[in-house]
């Protein structure tokens, strides 16, 4: 649209020049009456500009925008058949301006001019009226391009009235082309120099004033110059009527706002909790620093987002993906990445590790007798039993049925067979509580150890090792721990087949 203005500007601009230099009287009327296709849709399309830049498209779109045209359209048959019915121009003459230029002299105007012209005049008025009405509800940081807009649509219509009212009695000519001239001049600055039509307002308004994100423009000295109504909810959620505008965000927020002095760095991100009614809201933040087309330094973007509820969410499916729904034991998964982690701590601090396989003794009898609720019920109390019987630091998981692994750091192999041998102990001295009624089951553990950690040491061999135990002690006849007799095992002065 602007470009079509900027263009039935120029020509008007051409036309009134080739009548001005027309050398015969029928040339010049013959321009002036062709001029009228210009002065005709300047106004139009400089109000279709207004509309599409103030968001408004629907009104400059099929059919409505057909509308417009109608009195120009009638207007211009008018113009071109004046001579028969006087309608636009009642009493003309063509003066000479000097000894080489000519104008078309209007003296008075028909009765169709005027009702051409109020129409010319309220096109132009809708357009600072929808430019100022955009001005008011802007942020400030537009005002400027749009007081750029506003004065170059005023300034042609003040000529043009000027001339068309005889207001200065020697002007022989209509200076309103020229007038529309610096108009373009005007929007030019709005342009280039504000940047005009790569921010529009209403593009900033629908996008940053809807943001799910809380965005706060702040000016080089890090007071707050604009702020989105998301980010003043998160902000000021107690106190509507506080802006925030020209306050020093880190007035409000010390904590929350990075040094602005590095602002060499693009997109910071970081993080910040705010207290809010005794509970904590946590926040994401994201800042990166505006520059002008010189690469410096204007103010700085901060796009805040509260993430609280999604860091909660997360927390939840961490655990999801780490814990045993039955046992809330680490699942095998879980655990294995522990343990991993736990052998590469023993491997660095070189401190002795050791693992249990425990499998409970003729599970699936307990199943058949009770049903699987019960089985259920003993696999949740065992877990218990391990979490408040071993140590913090053990790392306990289901590996899987009736089968448990427990990660024991800076245990030795003497430390790891009495820990084993005490559980074997308490759980054959000791029933559960069930639906079913007491119910009794001893274990079988397979243990393996290693005292001299060495680079080599794997957890995955670790538990081949106590795998095979376990086998071992499942074939020694149950209810009893085995150790994986390696070389390095130290012959063991206490009886292991305690029980
Ligand atoms: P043993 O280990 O002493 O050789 O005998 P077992 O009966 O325990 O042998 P096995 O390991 O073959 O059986 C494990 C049983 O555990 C089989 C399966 O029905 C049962 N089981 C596995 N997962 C679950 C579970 O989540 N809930 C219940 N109730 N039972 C389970
Ligand atoms: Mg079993």
């Amino acid at each position: 649209m602007l470009s079509l203005a900027l263009l039935a500007i120029t020509g008007w601009l051409i036309s009134s020049t080739l009548e001005l230099i027309a050398t015969t009287d029928q040339a010049t009327i013959f321009i002036a009456k062709l001029s009228y296709l210009f002065i005709l849709s300047a106004p139009i399309f400089l109000l279709g500009f207004a509309l599409e830049y103030t968001g408004k498209q629907k009104w400059i779109s099929y059919p409505r925008f057909i509308l417009f045209w109608i009195i120009p359209i009638i207007t211009f048959f008018l113009v071109q058949t004046n001579g028969l019915h006087g309608l636009i121009w009642f009493n003309y003459s063509v003066v000479p301006v000097n000894q080489d230029l000519q104008v078309l002299r209007i003296n008075s105007y028909g009765s169709w001019f005027w009702l051409q012209a109020a129409f010319n005049y309220s096109l132009i008025t809708a357009g600072v009226i929808v430019i100022s009405n955009q001005y008011f509800r802007s942020n400030i940081l537009y005002r400027k391009q749009m007081g750029w807009l506003i004065l170059g649509a005023v300034f042609p219509l003040i000529f043009n009235l000027i001339y068309i009212l005889r207001l200065i009695p020697t002007l022989k000519k209509d200076f309103s082309p020229l007038a529309f001239a610096f108009a373009s001049l005007a929007f030019a600055i709005g342009i280039f120099r504000h940047r005009l039509l790569d921010i529009m307002p209403i593009a900033r308004n629908t996008i940053i004033e809807n943001m799910e994100e809380g965005v706060i423009v702040l000016d080089t000295e890090g007071r707050m110059i604009d702020i989105n109504p998301v980010a003043r909810r998160l902000l000021f959620p107690s106190d509507q009527e506080t802006t925030g505008i020209g306050a020093s965000l880190t007035d409000y927020f010390p904590t929350a706002t990075p040094s602005l002095a590095q602002d060499d760095q693009k997109n910071r991100g970081f993080e910040f909790s705010i207290e809010r009614n005794k509970s904590k809201r946590l926040f994401e933040g994201k800042l990166s620093s505006l520059r002008d087309f010189q690469n410096k330094c204007i103010g700085y973007l901060l796009i805040l987002q509260d993430v609280t509820e999604q860091k909660k969410l997360y927390q939840k499916i961490e655990l999801l993906a780490s814990t045993d729904t039955l046992t809330d034991l680490n699942n095998r998964r879980h655990l294995f990445a522990l343990g991993e982690k736990e052998v590469d701590r023993a491997k660095r601090y070189k401190y002795p590790i050791s693992l249990l396989i425990i499998d409970i003794d003729l599970f699936k009898e307990i199943n058949d007798t009770h049903g699987h609720v019960v089985g259920d019920q003993i696999l949740k109390q065992f877990s218990f039993f391990l979490q408040s019987t071993l140590r913090s630091v053990d790392i306990i998981g289901r590996y899987g049925g009736d089968e448990f692994i427990v990660i024991l750091p800076k245990t030795s192999l003497k430390t790891a067979h009495i820990t084993a041998l005490r559980l074997c102990c308490t759980i054959d001295n000791n029933s559960f509580s069930t639906e079913a009624g007491e119910i009794h089951f001893t274990l079988s553990i397979g243990l393996s150890s290693e005292n001299n950690v060495t680079h080599n040491t794997d957890l995955y061999a670790l538990l081949e090792r106590a795998d095979h135990a376990l086998y071992l002690a499942k074939s020694r006849g149950r209810n009893q721990v085995a150790i994986e007799e390696t070389q390095e095992t130290p012959s063991l002065n206490y009886n292991s087949h305690l029980l």
